[in-house]
């Protein structure tokens, strides 16, 4: 990502001069992004559309900028606001940074991240055009997360869990997925069960892991 966004400020060096408006702009945010990469590289993992969210942002703000360009006579005319990404980048790190991709965007993004995800649909989802929104648990039990080198279709996969699963009084079983390796999808049949669980439906949960776990 970084990577384009500085091959963005060589053109902007090359058609506008050093220490333009536009230049000086991606300078600025190629070094906010290299500084607070760890940062990004979260928000990435939590949204996997971010990236081509934030390059949206950018890519949209240099389009609109260089529209007004055109009609302007001078360079103060415009709107340089458009081109402040300080902002956008002060709206990341706030957590509000927020945008949204036109639909074409997404579906390319869509087919090539297919195959590569981690996140993948379960494989008897009906709806597969659909792009998938992982649900994330921020505040798991740590108990129940699943533990360091261990594989979670090994620990909690097959037919194995279908024996102990306890009917929460949510209405379904508890999703192993959400509560031990920290994520799962909207479409979950266990989906109502993806919230931080109390007393009874928490006893339950916490005996069908052992249970699974032989413990
Ligand atoms: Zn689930």
């Amino acid at each position: 990502m970084i990577e384009r966004f500085k091959g963005l400020h060589v053109l902007a060096k090359l058609f506008f001069g050093e220490r333009s408006y536009l230049e000086s702009s991606l300078d600025l945010f190629i070094k906010k992004c290299e500084k607070n990469k760890q940062h990004l590289q979260v928000k990435h993992h939590l949204d996997k559309l971010f990236i081509a969210k934030l390059m949206y942002a950018v890519d949209e703000g240099i389009f609109f900028w260089l529209k007004e360009c055109l009609q302007a006579s001078d360079v103060n005319l415009t709107d340089l606001d458009l081109i402040d990404f300080a902002d956008i980048f002060k709206n990341v790190r706030k957590g509000t940074f927020h945008r949204f991709l036109p639909s074409s965007v997404v579906k390319v993004i869509n087919k090539k991240d297919g195959n590569e995800r981690d996140m993948k649909k379960p494989k008897n989802s009906s709806n597969s055009n659909n792009i998938l929104k992982p649900v994330m648990n921020t505040q798991p039990v740590k108990s129940w997360r699943l533990r360091a080198n261990k594989n979670y279709e090994k620990v909690f996969g097959g037919r194995k869990k279908e024996a102990f699963s306890p009917k929460l009084s949510v209405g379904c079983f508890p999703c192993t997925k959400w509560h031990s390796k920290g994520y799962c999808f909207e479409d979950c049949p266990n989906a109502r069960s993806h919230k931080i669980l109390e007393g009874d439906n928490w006893k339950k949960t916490d005996k069908f892991i052992k249970d699974i776990r032989g413990e």
